[in-house]
Order: structure tokens, then C-alpha cells, then sequence
């Protein structure tokens, strides 16, 4: 029997799940998505469109009506009403409350003895200074719920900025994080389907601004020592979630090469766009054939890329020219995003070494010299 899939947030994610789903034709029927934004990427490219917050339960139940199985490409979902329907959701509520908590999720990794940098939750001014007594400067003050890309973290690093930090987040559950010296941030796209099969992509690296994805190198530059240890520490991460699908799982390699999680993403991730040209199956079919129940494709990474957001220029907000680009090996997807704003993710490109001729330097220049191109300007 075919399924009925409905997604819960249709912009990028949304619009490259669709589109694999498209391609899934002898398993899915139909595809809806919900998200507030009319005409959203995934309607753009032919899902169906439910308008309607992400949290909004009538809209979530009426999702539900059109679908046989639900998955999602934000995290903050409303896992109370999610639990409640008869709609089989992937990856499973209960997964998904575990992580969409900083806390509990960190303390969940903690406690099945994967690694990560020592933490603390904060109840009051008084409480953060006596764990920053404890782990030392600088920290990490984070927002327990509902941040991305970085905006719900304040890094402390004298005493006199403590109250500034606890102050601007206005009363948000937080927790306090030891900060990291990292020499590289990496992470593993891992899937696992419905049936307890898992599989992991190769380790890449990634390089942010301003907390922003800018950069994903595959294969991460990396010894095959931190390559190991960071595959294993993400089949253990994916054996001990419950839920079945795909799962960004950020890391850093510090100073003496170990590993710690940084984060999960209970979703498909920015960091895995590369293996829509570089694997034998891309994130985006992988999640379809983990949430289906399906075996899972291969995560062999057949040619070397390098993956870069497009983001919308500071300053700017409004309508921008249309974008394009050709060049052989170079990959562009843009997201079909109206509006241009900040920092927002428009698109990106990868860049892929069919010829199996280039390293990892020559693709970097050349992403250089395409940012140059590929930039986004005022209609
Ligand atoms: P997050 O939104 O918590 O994933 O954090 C966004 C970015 O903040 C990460 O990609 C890191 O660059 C940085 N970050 C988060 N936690 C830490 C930490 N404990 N130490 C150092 N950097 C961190």
C-alpha cells in the first residue's frame, strides 16, 4: 500500500524531501506539507499545502487527516499534540522531546556515556555563577528550547558579563555549557530505519560564521583515528534514540583529537546536503527509506565535494534577482525563497570532483570564486 506523507515544515528541508518523495513513486502517493509561509519551497515543487504554524493543533490534526506517515524538518514541533495523533510520525514524539531540549538531551547523551562537554542546568543568577565557579571561563549560556543556528546561545568569558548573559535571554529555561576549544567541528548524517538498521555517512567537516553553517568539506580533513571514534560514537548515539530516520549529529574534535556531540538534529541537516551529488543515496531518500521501513540505500561517498550556503546579504531585505549559474561539476540549488533576508539560507552549491583529479584546496578556491557570483542582489 502507498503512503500519504505529510511534512511538517515545507521550506528547504521540506523541498528536498519532497522532492525524493517524488521519486519514491511505488511507496508514496501524495505528499502535504504544513508551514506558515504561502507558497512555501515544497508547494513550490508541488506538495500540497496546508498553511498554518508549526505548532497550530488544528493544523497538525488536519496534516494528519491527509497522511499516513508524518515526518518533520524542524525540531520544535509540538510534541503533545504530535503524541496524540493516530498518524504514524517519524522520528517518534518521544525521540523528539528528548531533544528538542538542550538539557535533556545533553544529559540523555550523557547518560548513555557518549561524550560531551560538561554542563549544568541554571535555575537563577546565583546558580550560573556557582557553575561557572565550578566548570571555569569561558562558558557557554544556552537557551534550552527552540534555538537554531546558533541564536539562543551568549558565550561568557569574564565574570562581569554574567549578568548580562542571564539577563538576555528574559527568564528562557537555560543550561551552562563548558566551552570548547575545538580544532574543527565535524559531524555524521546517520539514518536508522524502522526495523533497527543503521547506517552512517562519512565524517565532514564544517565551517561556520556567526554561528551560521557556511562551509561542509567531504571527507572531513581528519586521521582515521577521529574518522573511527566519530562513526562509532554515532552509531552508538542512533542505537540508543529510539526514533527512525535521519539525524544530524554535530560534533567538535578538540585540541587532543577527541570527540564530543555537540548536538542532534532529529531531522535531515545542512551538513548532509553534499550527498545529493557526492553519496550513492542522499540524505533526503535515506530519511524516506528509514521513516518507510525500507532498507536503508549505501552512504558511500563517491566523490569528494564541498557544500556552500547561500545566505541573504545583511542589510537587505526584499526580493532579489534570480540566480544562476553553470559550471560542469557545480551544483545549484536554489530554495525558491521569495524574500531575501539576513543571514537567511537562500540556497547553496556544491561542488563536486567528478574528475577524482582535485583535493580538497582546489575545491575551496573554486567555492570562492563562485560565492563571487552566485550573490544575492536587490530585484
Ligand atoms: P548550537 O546552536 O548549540 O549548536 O551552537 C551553534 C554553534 O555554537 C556551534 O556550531 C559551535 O560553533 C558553537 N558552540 C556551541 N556549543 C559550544 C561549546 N560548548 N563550545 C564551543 N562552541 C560551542
Amino acid at each position: 500500500m502507498k503512503n500519504r506523507l505529510g511534512i511538517i515544515g515545507g521550506g528547504q528541508l521540506g523541498m528536498m524531501i519532497t522532492e525524493a518523495a517524488q521519486n519514491l513513486t511505488d511507496e508514496i502517493s501524495e505528499i502535504t506539507v504544513l508551514d506558515p509561509t504561502e507558497n512555501c519551497s515544497a508547494a513550490q515543487i508541488g506538495a500540497k499545502q496546508i498553511v498554518g504554524d508549526f505548532k497550530d493543533e488544528l493544523a497538525i490534526l488536519k496534516l494528519a487527516e491527509q497522511s499516513d506517515i508524518i515526518t518533520y524538518e524542524i525540531e520544535s514541533g509540538n510534541t503533545d499534540v504530535l503524541s496524540k495523533l493516530k498518524a504514524k510520525i517519524e522520528p517518534s514524539p518521544s525521540t523528539l522531546g528528548i531533544i528538542q531540549d538542550k538539557l535533556s538531551q545533553k544529559t540523555f547523551l550523557s547518560e548513555n556515556e557518549l561524550p560531551v562537554s560538561e554542563f549544568y542546568e541554571i535555575t537563577s543568577l546565583d546558580d550560573l555563577r556557582e557553575k561557572i565557579n565550578e566548570l571555569g571561563l569561558p562558558v557557554l549560556l544556552k537557551s534550552r528550547r527552540d534555538a537554531y543556528d546558533g541564536r539562543g546561545n551568549f558565550k561568557i568569558t569574564s565574570s562581569d558579563e554574567i549578568e548580562k548573559a542571564y539577563q538576555y535571554f528574559d527568564g528562557k529555561s537555560l543550561m551552562v555549557e563548558k566551552f570548547v576549544n575545538f580544532k574543527m567541528e565535524v559531524s555524521v548524517i546517520a539514518a536508522r530505519n524502522t526495523k533497527g538498521e543503521i547506517a552512517t555517512y562519512p565524517l565532514v567537516e564544517n565551517i561556520h560564521e556567526n554561528n551560521i553553517l557556511k562551509i561542509t568539506i567531504a571527507p572531513a580533513r581528519v586521521s582515521q583515528n577521529i574518522i573511527r571514534n566519530a562513526g562509532e560514537i554515532a552509531k552508538k548515539t542512533m542505537q540508543v534514540l529510539n526514533g527512525a530516520g535521519v539525524f544530524g549529529i554535530e560534533m567538535f574534535v578538540d585540541q587532543d583529537d577527541k570527540i564530543l556531540i555537540n548536538e542532534i538534529a532529529p531531522r535531515v541537516h545542512n551538513s548532509g546536503h553534499h550527498t545529493l551529488q557526492s553519496c550513492k543515496t542522499s540524505q533526503f531518500e535515506q530519511h524516506l527509506r528509514a521513516i518507510l521501513g525500507l532498507k536503508l540505500g549505501s552512504t558511500e561517498l563517491v566523490h569528494k565535494t564541498v557544500m556552500c550556503n547561500i545566505l541573504g546579504p545583511d542589510g537587505f531585505e526584499g526580493k532579489y534577482k534570480p540566480v544562476e549559474l553553470e559550471k560542469d561539476g557545480v551544483y545549484l540549488k536554489m530554495y525558491g525563497k521569495e524574500i531575501s533576508k539576513p543571514q537567511r539560507k537562500i540556497g547553496h552549491f556544491n561542488i563536486v570532483d567528478l574528475s577524482d583529479t582535485k583535493d580538497v584546496s582546489e575545491l575551496l578556491q573554486m567555492a570562492d570564486e563562485i560565492k563571487n557570483i552566485v550573490t544575492i542582489s536587490p530585484l
